[in-house]
């Protein structure tokens, strides 16, 4: 589990958050604010876990702004087993089709809060999405964020601080999330993931201050190589071998490699146009690869490339309104082996 000092670009709310460290004192109730992927989600969840440790108790030389890692509250955090800390997260509920916190995942959260916690002094929740809420939920869980029982921790986070939570807003103290600066983001992926300057600069540009985002440009490379390798497969594959591919794209687990590699393939066949057309490699995107692009590009016409890219385009559209990615990359690799 991520501990509050690895959490980057985040120096205010760390200072608040580590200030309720023993032996400041926490107050009843946080709402955590700021944009999607900024961090605020590890920061909550390093928070309770820092809240539990033992470390500061039992071994008062130990710097007590953090988890320790390896104590009993420590190692039950880490495997999802501390039985006084809850996580509430926004679901799809029966005969509903969006995400969202409903009366009865509050009412379950107020019955369990009605018994002392079992290990720890007190009990922590996490409530994830809280503008996800719907209107009745938030009414029954006013009375519990007004008097948690027993001392209760209550971590909320939300993207945006909509017009159903004026009630909730005052009786919180606000954390403030921003997405973490470019110059912080790249010296964090020089660092901390191992990249190059270029590829940290890239890839701190293209994450939007978003730590999570950073990460999956770690394995880009990989996805640019899997894009070129159909490129290839779609001129010489068999039908069958086609479906295949987008038959493995479309387990579960391999959904989200879907949607990278489809910017990725379009990505290249765009750089395969600049080269058919202008015959240059300067305004590549793919600079790098530039002899595979160029090698790629003899198969096909400028037409089919036109026509592939429009193609990824949609496809991408389709991928957004959570269309099947078997159904969109089966079309996406036949359409560009027809001639
Ligand atoms: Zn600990």
């Amino acid at each position: 589990m991520t501990k509050l000092s690895e959490i980057i670009g985040q120096a205010a709310a760390l200072t608040v958050l580590k200030s309720a460290l023993p032996p400041g004192k926490p107050v009843n109730s946080y709402l955590f604010v700021g944009p999607e992927g900024v961090g605020k989600r590890t920061a909550a969840l390093a928070f309770a876990n820092a809240l539990f440790c033992q470390s500061s108790i039992n071994n008062d030389a130990c710097e007590a702004n953090d988890a320790c890692g390896i104590c009993v509250p420590c190692v039950k955090m880490k495997g999802g087993s501390f039985p006084d800390f809850k996580f509430i997260k926004p679901t799809i509920h029966k005969n509903k089709t969006k995400e969202e916190i409903n009366i009865e995942d509050i009412r379950e959260l107020i019955a369990s809060l009605a018994y002392k916690p079992y290990e720890a002094e007190r009990k922590i929740v996490i409530l994830d999405g809280v503008d996800q809420m719907n209107t009745q939920a938030a009414n029954a869980f006013l009375k519990t964020l007004e008097e948690p029982p027993g001392d209760t921790i209550l971590i909320l986070i939300a993207a945006n601080l909509n017009t159903q939570l004026p009630t909730i807003i005052s009786r919180c103290q606000i954390i403030r999330f921003r997405p973490v600066p470019f110059g912080e983001m790249t010296r964090f992926l020089m660092e901390q993931r191992g990249m190059d300057e270029n590829q940290a600069r890239l890839a701190s540009a293209l994450s939007k201050g978003s730590p999570g985002m950073a990460d999956m440009f770690k394995d880009d490379e990989k996805v640019r190589a899997e894009a070129i390798g159909m490129l290839e497969s779609s001129l010489s594959a068999s039908v069958g071998a086609l479906y295949n591919i987008a038959h493995t794209l479309d387990k579960k687990a391999n959904r989200k490699r879907a949607d990278r590699l489809l910017p990725a393939l379009q990505e290249l066949i765009r750089d395969m146009l600049v080269v058919k057309l202008a015959g240059k490699y300067d305004n590549l995107i793919n600079k790098d690869i530039a002899v595979d692009i160029e090698k790629a590009a003899r198969n096909y016409s400028v037409r089919e490339l036109f026509k592939s890219y429009d193609l990824a385009d949609e496809m991408i559209s389709a991928r957004k309104w959570n269309i099947n990615p078997l159904l969109v990359m089966s079309l996406l690799l036949m359409e560009m082996r027809e001639k």
